[in-house]
């Protein structure tokens, strides 16, 4: 394939030179148009973080972005298909640097993340584009979205104008791993805080006074199943804080914590059972456990008879030489989101290892393969 080895690592150097933490992406954004521009293809941004800082989940600031939506017509045959990769990094994110090992591999100065999720799968998406133009590749029409705000549960592409879109096939490529896998399934994340209000009192002289709101929350937790609570769901409690001295009977403790479940309806019997067990708990005690809770994503299940899954499988076959590995994964992408508008797709493993940590990596070869293999993705079959 006709993918540029050198062009690929100096966009993938350049791309990680910006900082572009979530809610942070105004260069990587400025730059991307910028690109696409010079490809000859117009891109538009929306205003997802007018409608963000409208819901009040972020404070507006100059270096905001808007999703970064382009098209580019058919030259071929075969149905529209959409491609997507996210801007946004996590944590720490700022300065960051890729720096070329002897052996091939990208790292950071070990200070920051890389940011290769998901600048690899960026690279390879323009890769895409370039090639298909400088080669004559026939391709269907092509709807390219690079979100926003994808490490926060996916809070660009929750408010994107999903109207504009054609593509029904989607492959985002946004997953960590071995290259020539995909995830076909993802699960409903949700969020939920809990605050228990029992009553304080001297703990010496009259504990019999209080309602201790520690007491509560342990004895809710310890009825609680954390972990796999069947085969396809999982429960976390992550946080608690709670009391104020040694010596006074606790009046107030908060939990945060965290389902997720492969199937939607399975998630929210989870979220009800956590609810209805804090809510007895508290009542036998004479306290209170206020549940706050937020559907962050919503699980997908694509079909293995997809668009998406058969060209995964073939484009696998010819750049891998061997059949793609699909795979369900507990992580959330901007796929959930699609999912929910009539887009049936995939998250392609796309040249990230260790993401998440100052450790994070790549490789040259890998951010080759993956733009090689987008270029097969993308294409007309025939
Ligand atoms: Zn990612």
């Amino acid at each position: 394939m006709p993918a540029n080895k050198d062009r690929i690592l100096n966009e993938f150097i350049k791309l990680v030179s910006f900082d572009s933490e979530s809610y942070h992406e105004r260069k990587i954004a400025d730059y991307l148009i910028d690109e696409l521009g010079r490809i000859g293809i117009e891109a538009q941004e929306d205003r997802a973080y007018e409608i963000l800082s409208n819901e009040a989940v972020i404070e507006k600031n100059s270096y905001n972005a808007g999703n970064i939506f382009a098209r580019t017509p058919a030259t071929g045959s075969g149905k529209p298909l959409l491609f997507s990769a996210h801007m946004d990094t996590v944590k720490p994110g700022n300065g960051k640097r890729a720096i070329v090992q002897e052996d091939g591999r990208i790292t950071s100065d070990g200070t920051t993340v890389l940011g290769a999720d998901d600048i690899g799968g960026i690279v390879a998406i323009l890769e895409m584009l370039r090639v298909y133009k400088e080669d004559s590749i026939p391709h269907p029409e092509l709807e390219i979205i690079f979100p926003i705000a994808e490490e926060p549960y996916g809070q660009g592409s929750r408010v994107f104008d999903y109207t504009q879109i054609k593509a029904r096939a989607a492959f985002v490529l946004d997953l960590s791993g071995s290259l020539g896998r995909a995830a076909i399934a993802a699960p409903t994340i949700i969020s939920f805080t809990i605050q228990i209000r029992g009553k304080s009192a001297h703990a010496g002289f009259c504990p019999e006074d209080g309602i201790h709101a520690i007491a509560i929350a342990s004895e809710a937790i310890s009825r609680l199943k954390n972990g796999w609570v069947s085969e396809d769901t999982t429960l976390n409690i992550g946080t608690i804080q709670g009391g104020t001295q040694r010596n006074s009977v606790p009046d107030y403790v908060e939990i945060t914590g965290e389902i997720r479940s492969l199937e939607h309806d399975k998630a929210l019997d989870q979220e009800k059972h956590v609810k209805e067990i804090f809510d007895n708990v508290a009542k036998k005690y004479g306290g209170e456990a206020a549940f706050e809770s937020t559907i962050q994503i919503k699980s997908y299940r694509t079909s293995k008879d997809s668009e998406a899954v058969k060209r995964f499988e073939a484009a696998c076959l010819k750049i891998f030489s061997k059949e793609g590995e699909l795979i369900e994964t507990y992580g959330g992408s901007d796929h959930n989101h699609f999912a929910q508008h009539e887009i049936e797709g995939i998250v392609v493993a796309s040249a990230m290892q260790d993401v998440h940590t100052t450790s994070e990596y790549t490789t040259i070869d890998d951010l080759y393969k993956v733009a090689e293999l987008a270029i097969e993705l993308g294409r007309s079959t025939v």
